[in-house]
């Protein structure tokens, strides 16, 4: 293949037992669209020709899908180093353990200091205390291996932040609480949500999103933890402004494909329109159409005109609408008659 490509996201499924409220691809709510295993294997085939430095699995809840360890483990076995994202609803030991043996980094998502903040945004009970005993599982195996001088996994916590969750005195008493919890917690990453998919929406925008003032704020009380934390445990809050376009960095050049459950090729993450799907045609046809896609002047300049995350929520709404695949359309058509019918 004759492009690069640094990093592959790979929602492998749609299939989630959690609604999260904020979540970017609505799983849990819509057809799963996972692959068979042969057909995945086809496009664990494609990525491993391209030979990423990294690849995020993700979804909906990855860990439902039957071929998942076996597509992680192939690509890690490449040299492929693979992140696993889970919301830990589901962790059997014998899962915790083949990971240590399939993925560079495992990262369970809880997004509240405790069961009531958390099981809200995530829409089920019982939510924060499976992905703490996820977190249990993993921090057994990783213990047990470091111990018997074996490699693992780093494993870490990625927390989301919204309105409702980013208290720093929250922050604060969840990472002291963590900490005891799992010594060997390689890491804790806070990320403000990005406006995608129902984030996006007006009134998850009204309720929810923080703002960049907000998001500068919280990257300070970030590094004011890290200089507090304890053990080795890395503390920090990403900047997801990285997804915008940056002085003298081209959102055209970023190096990110992202690939939905069945193989259609996302023309940028985070926005629903597609440009074709590797199952059917190479990468070395479909990359010229994703940078087609990000320099055309509608779709640059709406990328270029945020200044706020007000102005990022609106440009997912427009692109999502004008470019997502006609199911795409009637799903979003469905979240507006919903927020209609609550109002
Ligand atoms: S756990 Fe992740 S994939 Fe599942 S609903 Fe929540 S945000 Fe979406």
């Amino acid at each position: 293949m004759t492009i690069t490509i640094g990093k592959f996201i790979w929602d492998i499924t749609y299939a989630c037992p959690l609604q999260c409220i904020h979540c970017y691809t609505e799983s849990g709510r819509r057809p799963a669209r996972a692959l068979d295993r042969d057909a995945a294997m086809r496009v664990v085939d494609v990525i491993l020709r391209a030979q990423p430095q990294k690849i995020s699995i993700s979804g909906g809840e990855p860990l439902s899908v039957r071929w998942s360890l076996e597509a992680m483990k192939r690509l890690h076995d490449a040299g492929i180093a693979v992140t696993l994202f889970t919301s830990g609803w589901s962790m059997p030991d014998k899962t915790a353990a083949a990971l240590a043996d399939a993925v560079a980094s495992v990262a369970v998502s809880i997004d509240g200091a405790d069961a009531s903040i958390h099981d809200m945004i995530r829409a089920r009970s019982g939510a924060f205390d499976r992905g703490m005993k996820a977190l249990d599982a993993l921090h057994r195996v990783k213990t047990e291996r470091l111990a018997a001088g074996q490699s693992c996994f780093t494993l870490g916590i990625d927390y989301t932040l919204t309105r409702s969750n980013a208290k720093e005195a929250d922050l604060e008493r969840f990472v002291e609480a963590a900490s005891k919890r799992f010594p060997k917690l390689d890491f804790i990453r806070f990320g403000a949500v990005i406006p995608s998919g129902l984030a996006a929406e007006p009134g998850y925008e009204a309720s929810e999103l923080l703002s960049i003032e907000e998001l500068i704020e919280l990257i300070a009380v970030g590094q004011r933890l890290n200089a507090c934390a304890v053990n080795a445990l890395d503390i920090s809050v990403t900047d997801v402004r990285y997804f915008l376009p940056q002085p003298g960095v081209s959102a055209v050049d970023l190096d990110i494909a992202h690939l939905e459950p069945d193989g259609a090729l996302r023309a940028f993450p985070i926005y629903e329109a597609k440009v074709g799907n590797v199952l059917e045609e190479s990468l070395d046809v479909l990359w010229p159409k994703v940078r087609a896609w990000r320099s055309d002047p509608f779709v640059a300049g709406l990328m270029e005109s945020v200044k706020t995350m007000a102005d990022w929520a609106n440009t997912a709404r427009t692109l999502d609408r004008r470019y997502g695949s006609p199911d795409d359309r009637e799903r979003i058509a469905r979240r507006g008659q919903a927020e209609l019918e609550l109002a």
